[in-house]
């Protein structure tokens, strides 16, 4: 759900109402139900009218079940609505809970349930028109869904469920109070169509039988076009059923306890149960696919979070170094003007190495930012040797302070590569800082080795070699994985961020270890063609 109260897109997975039925669902209710359907309307039919023995537990049973799988029904489409917030499903909802309340003072008018002989309230006429109100009503609901439950007109509430819901149901008992009311008080004034406790009389046809076929009829035909979903399919069987049970039972002389009553109580109970059961078993499908919800959001959720992991050890880990490389030049300025005769010019040269720092660092950022924006990945032509003698100028301080011997060999002029010109000096800062941790705790001669070379006509190949500790070979698998490190204030960034660098450049990157000893860090870049 989302924040101004409609209804999230994903919210429909958990909305099985409004799904598409299985191809199980669509056979089972529009071929095996209306068939079985036809089978019992053509078997019972000519028998309907044989009077049977009145079973005394079967009335109570029946409503009680009636009772207990609308409410079911209605909890179930009140906990969809509360979901999706349809106006459709708040009306089919409360036409379920209208079709069980109806059922209380039904029971209670019923002769000779509870007295024998005579109703506990009510009068002859009050259990027929209870009846009829109560099916009457039950199609007026189906109908109201079928024509809300269209996109244009089905517009989703907006604030409290529980307020609609509360609001409805007080609404829908409002008026089975004041029917029943009508049904009970001024039962000798309603049409006749009961003449005795078991005969209805030829006005039934009227008041009964034409104003509920023709309300499921137009039901039917409403709901066809819902057969898509569903409790449109459903509700298309429920009214086709009540449709079919017309005939079986108002003609051609309606009276309780015959064949073609106890047929169409019990169609009805089949009917009512099958919507339950379906509902019942979209529910249990639903839970898996929740869980795989859930669970696909756990994991997107924690991988953002490595994500953003990842991005600020990135940050952190490529702007430390040109702080670093400010910071020392800032202090090795102060000491040129601490002098008792400052040395002016060269703190000129450190200030303005500090400002190509400065710059450097807002590049990187920059750059960074760019690698996760789609259009932002600039690409120039630039010369790889020019680069390569740039950056290591950047470092060359840094470089003598830790006795390291720098080699540059290029084997042309100039070589010009397609890239992003940052990213690329980020690359080459990244493996000559690595070559220089790794000699630093070597006493013998610290040599690093810049090379470029043109391989294959089209592509350039870098290397960065030093004679330091090298790779362990247990290492080298592992080594450009993001937060591999095994220096005790390393973050394991660096090789990571190369390797994601040289592949959005559609090069490679990869190490072999140098001779006699050190590592050799090489990588390709496509020659700038045209
Ligand atoms: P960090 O430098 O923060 O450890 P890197 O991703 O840059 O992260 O490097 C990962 C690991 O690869 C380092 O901890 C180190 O063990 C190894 N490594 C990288 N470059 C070299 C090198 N030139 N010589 C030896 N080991 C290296």
């Amino acid at each position: 759900m989302q924040a101004d109260g409609t209804p999230d897109p994903g919210d429909d997975a958990l909305v099985f109402t409004g799904a598409n039925p299985s191809r199980a669902q669509r056979l089972l209710a529009l071929g095996v139900v209306p068939g079985l359907l036809l089978l019992v309307f053509c078997t019972v039919r000519p028998f309907s009218a044989v009077q049977l023995r009145p079973v005394e537990a079967f009335v109570p049973f029946y409503v009680t079940m009636m009772f207990a799988t609308d409410v079911i029904i209605a909890v179930i489409l009140f906990s969809q609505f509360s979901i999706v917030r349809s106006r459709a499903l708040l009306v089919i909802a409360n036409g379920y809970v209208f079709a069980a309340l109806i059922l209380v003072p039904y029971i209670l008018a019923f002769p000779g349930l509870f007295e024998p002989g005579r109703a506990l309230i009510g009068g002859l006429q009050t259990t027929a028109w209870l009846y009829i109100l109560r099916h009457c009503g039950l199609a007026g609901f189906i109908c109201t869904f079928a024509v809300l439950n269209r996109t244009a007109t089905d517009m989703h509430l907006r604030g409290g469920v529980r307020r609609s819901i509360f609001l409805s149901i007080c609404g829908t008992t409002a008026i089975v109070l004041a029917l029943a009311t009508l049904c009970i008080a001024e039962h000798s004034m309603l049409p006749t169509t009961a003449v005795d406790d078991v005969h209805f009389s030829g006005g039934w046809l009227y008041y009964a039988g034409l104003p509920i076929a023709s309300l499921y009829s137009l039901a039917v035909i409403l709901l066809w076009p819902r057969r898509h979903t569903v409790l449109g399919l459903w509700l298309l069987v429920v009214a086709f059923v009540h449709l079919v049970a017309v005939p079986l039972s108002f003609f051609p002389s309606p009276s309780r306890f015959s064949v073609g009553w106890y047929t169409v109580v019990v169609i009805n109970l089949i009917a009512n149960s099958l919507v339950l059961i379906v509902l019942l078993v979209e529910i249990s499908n639903l839970y898996p696919r929740v869980m795989l919800a859930v669970r696909a959001q756990r994991r997107e959720r924690e991988a953002r979070l490595v994500t953003g992991d990842a991005v600020a050890a990135m940050i952190a880990h490529e702007v430390k170094q040109p702080l670093a490389a400010m910071i020392t030049r800032a202090e090795t300025g102060l000491q040129r003007l601490d002098q008792s005769v400052p040395d002016i010019a060269k703190a000129k040269q450190d200030i303005m190495k500090i400002v190509g720092d400065g710059h450097r660092a807002a590049g990187i950022i920059d750059s960074i930012r760019a690698n996760f924006k789609k259009d932002g990945r600039v690409r120039t032509g630039m010369d790889i040797n020019h680069l390569i003698r740039e950056t290591t100028d950047v470092i060359s301080d840094d470089l003598d302070k830790r006795r390291i011997a720098l080699e540059i060999e290029t084997g042309a002029a100039s070589l010009v590569v397609t890239g992003n010109r940052t990213q690329v000096q980020q690359v080459l800062l990244n493996l000559i800082a690595n070559a220089a941790d790794s000699m630093a705790a070597d006493e013998g001669d610290r040599i690093l080795t810049v090379r470029s070379q043109l391989v294959e006509n089209d592509e350039v190949l870098v290397s960065v070699a030093d004679t330091g500790k090298g790779i362990d070979p247990q290492d080298l698998d592992r080594i450009f994985n993001p937060l591999f490190t095994t220096k005790t204030d390393g973050m394991g960034m660096g090789l990571s961020i190369c390797r994601s660098i040289i592949e959005a450049h559609g090069g490679s990157i990869w190490v072999t270890p140098n001779n006699p000893k050190g590592a050799v860090f090489q990588f390709t870049l496509s020659l700038e063609t045209g």
